[in-house]
């Protein structure tokens, strides 16, 4: 059989290779995804929350606006493309926690962008079914990407155009470097480039190995709440956020030192403990699942050709942003790998890791 040629190959699926497809195919490149199709990814796990404020410290997320513009255009385009919805501005209600949190926020309402991006008081909630001993606020511009479906009506598209393939690539002896290219002998394929997506599995990648990685795994719960019919995310510690099918997800964990993507006992404990500080009403936990987030040391993400190897690049680093970033990010990338445009600084792969 002769091998088939591609402008650029794409290895993993996740919200980083699926959202560079899109953008790909938009410059009219000849491409190919290939995917191993785990049933666990931290994609496949990810509930897609779009949070303009985070953390204790009550920090604006990286670029926030810059951002949200871009996936917000990004993810309501490929929804008319697809014919489906799966990007939802939700709002949150973002109950505090502690005195010192009340005064921090009262503070940062001093400058006028976080001003911009909060509510007070908060719009009108069911108060038999949560209880917040404490006030909060409201953020209206907060979403959610269903991650999953993104990604299955993704695959579908790009499965009708020839440009998806099931197959786990061997990195150490599937890839060969030519002068123009890659070869994939066994897949019986070849491109001018390959950009690796593989999320948290790239940190073991041989030809990246300069990047510093910080996984966190994370476990998330899928209830059912049989009274509650709140459309927007709630915050008080865990968040809590509506699923498709009425169901709801409530999470997440952080934890660096066990990364086996297997759920535990002490993460169910510590979200359930949390949810039933904030819900009056009874839920039914339907499923546990835990993976492995792809962050790097400086919680930025990282995109890029190899300094030496120019036909090989990465996207990387999503950490617990994906949704948010994946747009930016890979439209950054796809102007780089077809224009040879600039890449902004901070997500640089070469001016972050100078070779
Ligand atoms: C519990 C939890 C909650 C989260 N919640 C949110 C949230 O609310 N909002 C948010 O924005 N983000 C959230 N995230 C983070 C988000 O999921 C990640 O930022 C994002 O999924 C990373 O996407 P990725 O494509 O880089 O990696 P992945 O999703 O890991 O995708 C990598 C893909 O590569 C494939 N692959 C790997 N190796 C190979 C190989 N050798 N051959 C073929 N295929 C291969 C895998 O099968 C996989 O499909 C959460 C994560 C977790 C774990």
């Amino acid at each position: 059989m002769k091998s088939r040629h591609f402008d650029m190959i794409i290895i993993g699926q996740g919200l980083a290779g699926t959202t560079l497809a899109w953008h790909l195919l938009r410059r009219h490149q000849d491409i190919l995804v290939l995917d191993q199709e785990n049933s666990v990814t931290s994609s496949k796990v990810a509930a897609g929350l779009i949070t303009p404020i985070t953390g204790m410290r009550l920090a604006i997320s990286w670029r926030f606006r810059e951002l949200l513009q871009t996936a917000e255009q990004f993810y309501r385009h490929i929804e008319r493309e697809t014919a489906s919805r799966f990007y939802h501005q939700r709002g949150m209600i973002r109950f505090f926690t502690s005195n010192r949190e009340q005064e921090r926020f009262t503070k940062r309402l001093e400058t006028e962008e976080f001003g911009e991006l909060v509510q007070r008081p908060i719009s009108s909630f069911d108060r038999n079914l949560f209880s917040s001993p404490m006030d909060g606020f409201e953020m209206p511009r907060a979403s959610q990407l269903y991650v999953s479906q993104y990604l299955d009506v993704s695959r579908e598209y790009f499965l009708e155009r020839q440009c998806y393939r099931s197959a786990c690539v061997d990195l150490n002896n599937d890839i060969l470097l030519t002068a123009s290219g890659v070869q994939l002998p066994r897949l019986e394929i070849s491109a001018t480039q390959l950009i690796f997506c593989r999320g948290a599995e790239d940190r073991k990648n041989p030809w990246f190995s300069q990047i510093k990685f910080k996984p966190a795994q994370g476990e998330i719960l899928t209830l059912e709440i049989s009274e509650l019919q709140e459309t927007r995310i709630i915050n008080q510690k865990s968040w809590l956020a509506p699923m498709p099918e009425n169901k709801f997800a409530a999470g997440s964990t952080y934890e660096w030192n066990q990364l086996d993507s297997k759920p535990t006992a002490d993460g169910k404990e510590q979200i359930t403990s949390n949810l039933k500080q904030l819900l009056r009403c009874p839920f039914q936990i339907i499923d546990h699942r835990a993976a492995i987030r792809p962050a790097l040391h400086d919680q930025k993400p990282i995109i890029g050709r190899h300094p030496r190897f120019k036909q090989l690049g990465i996207m990387n680093g999503l950490g617990s942003k994906g949704s948010l970033q994946a747009p930016w990010l890979a439209k950054q990338l796809t102007n780089h790998l077809c224009d040879d445009a600039p890449i902004d600084p901070q997500v640089d792969l070469n001016r972050r890791y100078p070779a």
